[in-house]
């Protein structure tokens, strides 16, 4: 078997979608996109599949080497993107190759159905907590909500109290026996960081995500030290070297994302070097169907796993939603707050592929741009 052709299509609302096809008809599907950065991952794949076609699809670990390694220059979102996507095409095809499941072909499943959360939003703290009870009612046991609007670097009393009362409003509503999840986008310095997180500590969230910038990642063991809220990161780190400084820093959760760091190859081992530290592993994905279900092919197969972010009715899913591209939604349907194990082979979707070809178009999905009142950058 011979990989025959790699093609890239941009859908809305802001995704990159990869087919790769084998000369005996085998198609794997991969999602290599980073929000905001379409064009540029989609030109690195072409880039790679220069190597790649010709080649034996089977010999998954070797092309990630060469991939990742073989350029010389290494690493960062755009290279660790398009590899993360090439790698879950080939992880599909080799199932589907097998008619076995990816986590077949990893040691088998460890659990039947795998936990995920919902994002909950607004403005008010009356809002989000509206959200909330609507997310737990439908069924989810655990809901996420963005911490905050943009900070600055030591913010006034009041937007540290309107945070502590945003997070106090849903503890209300959902009571105790389900979760809570912070994400912050890294829009606290440190200090903030240090005022605030103790402050929330009578709320009892499942994690604080990304507090502060990655950048600051060497220094997270100062903020773990602070509070003992179990701090998540790992969104913006994209391999196991990238998350070896937060692993001994002492973070709770690692976050890798499966469409950023490396694919289903890297983010196993990920999850392995977190397993060796007590670390759980919450795969990050706010992106569309292959991503998820790449995640959820992981969630199954790995012993530390905590739970699964998925996109469904998220802000950014303007234009369409996480379900549209699949023949069969039922794959990815939530019950009781979970999914079940899928069955299906390789990634264990079908992905619509007329659908796609139909819509697939250049897309501008851009990060927003914030900005403080005095003008300077605020951290989206
Ligand atoms: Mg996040």
């Amino acid at each position: 078997m011979k990989i025959a052709r790699m093609e890239t299509f941009q859908v809305p609302p802001r995704w990159l979608l990869l087919r790769i096809e084998t000369d005996d008809g085998v198609v794997g599907w991969g999602e290599p996109v980073v929000e905001g950065r379409a064009g540029a991952v989609e030109a690195a794949i072409g880039e790679l599949a220069d190597y790649l076609i010709g080649r034996d699809p089977l010999r998954i670990e070797d092309h990630w080497q060469v991939l990742t390694k073989g350029g010389f220059y290494r690493g960062g979102p755009v290279l660790s993107s398009a590899v993360a996507g090439i790698d879950q095409a080939l992880w599909d095809i080799a199932g589907k190759a097998r008619s076995l499941p990816v986590y077949d072909l990893l040691g088998g499943p460890v659990r039947e159905r795998v936990r995920i959360y919902g994002w909950i939003g607004g403005d008010r703290p009356d809002e989000l907590a509206d959200h909330a009870r609507r997310q737990i009612d439908g069924g989810l046991t655990a809901v996420k909500m963005n911490g905050s609007g943009e900070l600055t670097a030591i913010d006034t009393p009041a937007r540290t109290r309107d945070i502590v009362q945003r997070v106090e409003a849903v503890r209300v509503a959902v009571g105790d026996d389900h979760d809570i999840a912070l994400d912050f986008h890294g829009r606290f310095t440190p200090a903030m960081s240090r005022r605030v997180l103790p402050l929330l500590e009578p709320y009892l969230p499942l994690f604080v995500e990304e507090p502060v910038v990655p950048e600051l990642t060497r220094d997270i063991g100062r903020i773990a030290a602070s509070t003992s809220i179990p701090i998540a990161l790992g969104e913006r780190l994209f391999s196991r070297w990238d998350f070896r400084d937060a692993l001994q820093a002492g973070i709770a959760v690692a976050q890798p994302d499966l469409s950023h760091a490396g694919g289903i190859s890297e983010v196993r081992r990920i999850a392995a070097a977190a397993e060796t530290y007590g670390v759980s592993v919450a795969p990050h994905c706010p992106l569309g169907p292959i991503s998820l279900a790449a995640s959820l092919q992981i969630d199954v197969a790995i012993p530390n796993f905590l739970i699964q972010e998925q996109s469904l009715g998220i802000h950014y899913n303007e234009s369409s939603d996480l379900l549209d591209y699949l023949v069969d939604t039922s794959v990815l349907e939530l019950r009781d707050g979970h999914i079940d194990r899928p069955t299906g082979p390789g990634l264990g979707i079908e992905v619509d592929e007329a659908l796609v070809r139909r819509v697939a178009k250049e897309h501008r999905w851009r990060s927003p741009i914030w900005r403080h009142p005095d003008g300077s950058l605020a951290e989206w």
